[in-house]
């Protein structure tokens, strides 16, 4: 099959290649839309903001220099070879900001958004150095808490897509933990409400090897007649054309439908 969109990319408005090289990379790849999904995040806690800092980029104050940007591309982009790009956010999620999310959601007005747990317990989920030196029962706690906020995130319906739902199965010290009742928990949350997952492929061809949701978590969301949106959560031009065909396999071996995650 080939997958009409890719709704998960990033551009150097947060921390991925320019924005012309992204959209030009999905343009090339026969893509008719892409989704900018550039990482945001809103907390004015103390922790986010200096890691903020860290990272140097705000979307939350760029994005309407990245709206420009956006539209000159749409303008430039050649009638043989047109592509929609939608102006998309992916924003760090997190229960105790929630007022700020919805704040800024509101008046940023993307064209969809996708909401992602990247933390817990204060640290980044990819932070391999500071869940080597947790004990088990603390990795077990930690990943409780992980799914806690992913379940709180689909159930604050601040979001049209909730991303990656098992991303910490991605860094080893916390693969493993993952239960069945986790993975229910997360699909029942998911059937009774508007925010769909993603089939992400951001560590497929990696060390990691599997999309998000893994096999077992997928089977008990599918389950549930929920459905999903493609993402190659690319950073990089070269990302998105290798993930791209190995996403579309994945939807044809699945037999699933790709959706669109806003209502059109
Ligand atoms: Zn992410
Ligand atoms: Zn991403």
């Amino acid at each position: 099959m080939t997958l009409p969109a890719d709704y998960h990319a990033h551009s150097n408005y947060s921390d991925g290649r320019p924005l012309p090289s992204m959209v030009a990379a999905a343009a090339d790849a026969g893509l008719e839309a892409i989704g900018i999904t550039d990482h945001c995040n809103v907390s004015s806690r103390e922790l986010p903001q200096r890691a903020k800092r860290k990272l140097g980029f705000n979307l939350d104050q760029t994005y309407g220099r990245r709206r420009e940007a956006l539209r000159s591309l749409r303008e430039q982009a050649p009638e043989s070879n047109p592509i929609t790009i939608y102006d998309a956010v992916e924003l760090d999620y997190d229960p105790r900001d929630e007022s700020e999310i919805e704040r800024f959601l509101e008046d940023a007005a993307f064209d969809y958004t996708i909401g992602s747990v990247h933390v817990v317990d204060d640290a980044n989920i990819f932070d391999r150095e500071y869940f080597a030196a947790k004990s088990e029962s603390e990795l077990q706690d930690l990943v409780a808490e992980y799914y806690d906020k992913v379940v709180a995130l689909i159930e604050s319906e601040l979001f049209d897509v909730v991303g990656h739902v098992d991303a910490i199965e991605r860094t080893p010290e916390l693969r493993g933990y993952t239960t069945q009742a986790h993975y229910e928990r997360v699909a029942e949350a998911l059937e009774f409400s508007p925010t769909v997952p993603e089939i992400n492929a951001g560590r497929v061809l990696e060390e990691y090897g599997h999309f998000h949701p893994a096999p077992a978590f997928l089977e008990a969301i599918q389950g549930r007649d929920v459905q999903f949106v493609p993402g190659t959560d690319s950073h990089r031009p070269a990302e998105l054309l290798d993930r791209l065909p190995v996403l579309e396999e994945r939807f044809a071996d699945l037999d699933l439908e790709p959706v669109t995650p806003f209502s059109e």
